[in-house]
């Protein structure tokens, strides 16, 4: 049978405090389990308008989603007008909601919008402290380490590995890579997101593009944002859901896709950057 995994990124306090409840609500509505990336720190959301201003292919990408409906105003200013509220840490109730649910809860972000923004600048004790304080975070959060780390917005490069491969995860989801892969230089498996986002496709035929590419029978992964399927695209969300059930597509967590693959069938490489279709910097793939 073909699965559909679920890696439900929370990357905002808007996010969590309104997209994760929305999502457990539709997930148990449709007796369905998937994987919660956290953002455990601040919400710097609102260091994007610096970026919109230098990046113009970011800003046409704010104004087709209609970033201000999809995030709320405040959302804007955090991190630059208003202090930087934090994510997953302002909210420990739902994160124990998330796990009583029976969802896999895994580790996304110290400070989401600065790895974005700013990781290429960044020194290697950066990224160690980042790690230090989203994984502490995490266990405060949670009463243990995560073993998985995806990404935000699946930038990596050679440090954020080599200090990736000291915390031992089993497996990372940090590209959107067409298959699984081992990242060959720390010999982690890798289970990328090979779908499209809803926000990078065309908004009226959404569902139809992703359900289409659902149907070869292959394991897909699908990314979904708390800011976006748990707001104003839940009801395309809830749509490809009906569809997917009613296919026989069994929609799991991504440790049941880790679980069920033969490791021995997955070839080992590096990843490279590329700027896909409906984004505004490149992800590794
Ligand atoms: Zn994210």
């Amino acid at each position: 049978m073909s699965m559909l995994g679920l890696k439900i990124d929370v990357d905002t306090y808007w996010g969590m405090k309104k997209g994760v409840p929305c999502l457990l609500q539709t997930l148990k509505e449709f007796n369905l389990k998937g994987t919660f990336f956290l953002s455990i720190g601040p919400d710097n959301s609102g260091r994007a308008i610096l970026q919109l201003i230098k990046n113009t292919l970011f800003l046409k990408k704010m104004m087709r989603t209609n970033a201000p409906a999809l995030y709320g105003w405040k959302t804007a200013l955090y991190g630059t007008l208003l202090p930087a509220p934090m994510i997953a840490l302002s909210f420990p109730q739902i994160v124990r909601d998330i796990i009583a649910a029976g969802h896999e809860v895994q580790f996304h972000a110290w400070d989401h919008r600065r790895w974005q923004d700013e990781l290429s600048g960044k020194s290697e004790k950066w990224i160690r402290e980042w790690f230090d304080k989203g994984m502490s975070g995490f266990e405060k959060l949670t009463g243990k380490k995560p073993s998985a780390f995806g990404a935000p917005s699946w930038l990596i490069d050679d440090r954020v590995l080599s200090i990736i491969n000291e915390y031992k995860f089993d497996y990372l989801s940090c590209t959107r890579a067409k298959a699984p892969f081992i990242h060959d230089a720390i010999n982690i498996l890798e289970i990328p997101s090979d779908l499209p986002c809803f926000e990078e496709i065309d908004a009226q035929n959404s569902v139809s593009i992703i359900y289409d590419l659902l149907k070869d029978s292959k394991t897909h992964v699908l990314p979904v944002h708390a800011e976006v399927e748990g707001g104003i695209f839940q009801n395309q969300f809830r749509n490809l859901l009906e569809k997917a059930l009613n296919t026989n597509i069994e929609v799991v967590p991504l440790k049941t896709i880790k679980d069920k693959l033969d490791i021995k069938t997955v070839p080992a490489r590096k990843c490279k950057m590329e700027l896909l279709p409906g984004r505004h910097s490149p992800c590794a793939v």
